[in-house]
Parts: structure tokens; C-alpha cells; sequence
């Protein structure tokens, strides 16, 4: 089953990285700078939408509903399989290696 944009339309979507498998190659920092950013220490973190990078192993934060394709393609092209997307209703992974189609 793919997932398509469509079917993510409507549902509050939060996202979070797993740092253990966090390669550190900075692919989804280039696709979603509002969204990820590399910390000191190399790996990736998430930021909130007051821009602050939270430094939190597995930190979660909202996806704005405008880097939604932004942080679908992060998720389709991390190397590491390591950033997660659930709805929040219900906790259910919807883009990521745990996802359906993961
Ligand atoms: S794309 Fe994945 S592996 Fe690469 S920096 Fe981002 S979270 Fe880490």
C-alpha cells in the first residue's frame, strides 16, 4: 500500500528521529530545513515551529502541514530509515520504516 499525500490531508501529523541509526548525512536537513537540522554532535534533530532544535533523543514535533512533502521525501531518502511520521489521533505510524509500507 502506498501512501499518498491525500490520505494524509486532514490528520495532525507529528514526526521524530530515531538518533541511534542517524547517519548524519544531512539529506533531510537539505529537504526540510524548517523541520530538521544537524546538532553539534553530528546527527539530526527535529525543531519546533518557533525554530528551536530540540536536542532530545527522539523529541517530537508537529509537521506543518507545508513541509509536509518536504518531510515525506526526508523520510523516503534517509539512508539511516530512521525518521518517523504519526498521526497524532491515534498514534499510528503513516510514513517511516514502521508505516504499512515501511
Ligand atoms: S536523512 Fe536520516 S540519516 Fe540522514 S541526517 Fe536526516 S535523519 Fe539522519
Amino acid at each position: 500500500m502506498t501512501v499518498r499525500d491525500e490520505d494524509l490531508r486532514g490528520d495532525a501529523l507529528e514526526v521524530w528521529i530515531d538518533q541511534d541509526l542517524c547517519t548524519g548525512d544531512g539529506i533531510c536537513c537539505q529537504y526540510a530545513p524548517d523541520v530538521f537540522e544537524l546538532d553539534i554532535d553530528g546527527l539530526a534533530y527535529v525543531r519546533n515551529a518557533d525554530g528551536d532544535l530540540l536536542q532530545d533523543t527522539g523529541a517530537t514535533v508537529l509537521v506543518p502541514t507545508i513541509a509536509l512533502r518536504d518531510v515525506t521525501d526526508s523520510v523516503k531518502e534517509c539512508p539511516g530509515e530512521c525518521i518517523h511520521v504519526r498521526r497524532i489521533s491515534d498514534g499510528v505510524e503513516v510514513l517511516g520504516p514502521d508505516s504499512a509500507d515501511g
